[in-house]
């Protein structure tokens, strides 16, 4: 295996699973998935969050779907975002649970599921105020008017998101009152769901029928109780000394300051790691003689150059990004750096990276 890999441990997906639904009542939980699992890895991921119980997975795209039915799994499968019409064939095909936000897309599947000879379960979203995707509030009693004549739709969910349910508590509880029309309209029966991993932590408890988070099922939440479940690893390819004076890595954004002990790790921006943190992010240098080791010169596209503290041999294991919330050497810190959240350096741990599950 490549010396330089993502260890994902699945006790702590565990951990955060059962952490979120208990601050949510203990409902179900619909486990996001979408984008390979946050970077994690979505088939094995979903299989885990599967064995755990939960009601169901989420995904982004019909492709996303289709790999988790190629790889066995044989869960619910929820497709989130509003579903192009011309989806709806691919979506039934792949035994997907389609999100309807239009009435052309709702049209769609019903036609193809009458087509096949089947009721397909459909989630309604509503769009509560985040204005991006669902079916407006006031048109919650056309839709239920319109399921009583479609044969081809089995209403299993109705569902709305919210759009800061992080910083903004009056705008998430308008977006609350809201659903609650939508709630009032269809009555018993559908799966509610509305909290994301933000609305699990802030909203609560405001299970409903189940919750649908994502960034915190990976951990990427400080002071919740949640525990980032990966890290990045990796042994040195090459470890040297260096006179002082000399320049390393594309540009040479880096001189040496005296007689220095270099390292290369053989990870890079391919692999996510954002090239915008040359001579900002820390590797941590773990064993007897562990070290935080600052990185130093360009982030290549395939390759770190990190200054220790002496010299090391190849055996050596390094933390490129470790499973808490460091400020310069985790998946948070790297968000905090380059100005954005932990989801983008999450989703964007290359497919390239070999993954190991404990
Ligand atoms: N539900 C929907 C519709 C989403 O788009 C997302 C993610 O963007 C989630 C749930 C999960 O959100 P989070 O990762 O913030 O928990």
């Amino acid at each position: 295996m490549r010396p330089a890999w993502l260890e994902v441990n699945l006790d702590s997906l565990a951990h955060n699973l059962q952490r979120l639904r208990a601050r949510a009542g203990q409902v179900p939980a619909i486990g996001v998935v979408k984008a390979n699992a946050y970077g994690h890895g979505a088939v094995e991921i979903g299989r885990e969050l599967v064995r755990l119980g939960v009601w169901g997975l989420a995904v982004a795209t019909v492709e996303e779907g289709r790999a988790l039915r190629q790889a066995g799994l044989t869960a619910r499968v929820l497709l989130l975002g509003s579903l192009h019409p011309e989806q709806a064939e691919a979506a039934l095909s792949w035994g997907l649970i389609p999100s309807l936000s239009t009435l052309e897309a709702a049209e769609a599947v019903e036609a193809r599921a009458r087509a096949l000879g089947i009721r397909a379960e459909v989630h309604l979203e509503f769009d509560t105020g985040m204005g991006r995707t669902g079916f407006p509030v006031a048109e919650a009693p056309l839709l239920k008017e319109r399921l009583g004549r479609w044969e081809g739709l089995e209403l299993g969910g109705v569902y709305s998101h919210f759009a800061d349910a992080e910083e903004n508590p009056s705008w998430t509880a308008e977006q609350v009152m809201r659903f609650a029309e939508v709630q009032e309209v269809f009555g018993p029966g559908p799966l509610y769901h509305l909290c994301n991993t933000a609305g699990v932590l802030n909203v609560s408890p405001l299970g409903l029928g189940a919750i649908r988070p994502g960034i915190g099922l990976y951990g990427l939440w400080p002071d919740s109780g949640l525990k980032p479940i990966a890290r990045l690893l990796a042994k040195p390819t090459l470890v040297k000394r260096l006179p002082p004076g000399q320049r390393i890595g594309y540009g040479g954004l880096y001189t040496t300051q005296g007689e220095e002990w270099i390292a290369t790790l053989p990870i890079g921006y391919a692999d996510g790691m954002p090239r915008l943190l040359y001579n900002r992010a820390t590797v941590r240098q773990l064993g007897p003689d562990g070290a935080e080791c600052p990185v130093v010169g360009r982030i290549s596209m395939d390759q770190i150059t990190v200054r220790l503290p002496g010299p090391t041999d190849l055996k050596a294991l390094f933390e490129v990004a470790s499973a808490d919330f460091h400020p310069s050497g985790s998946l948070w810190g790297w968000a905090q750096l380059t100005g954005t959240v932990s989801y983008e350096p999450a989703v964007r741990l290359a497919a390239r990276l070999p993954r190991v599950y404990l």
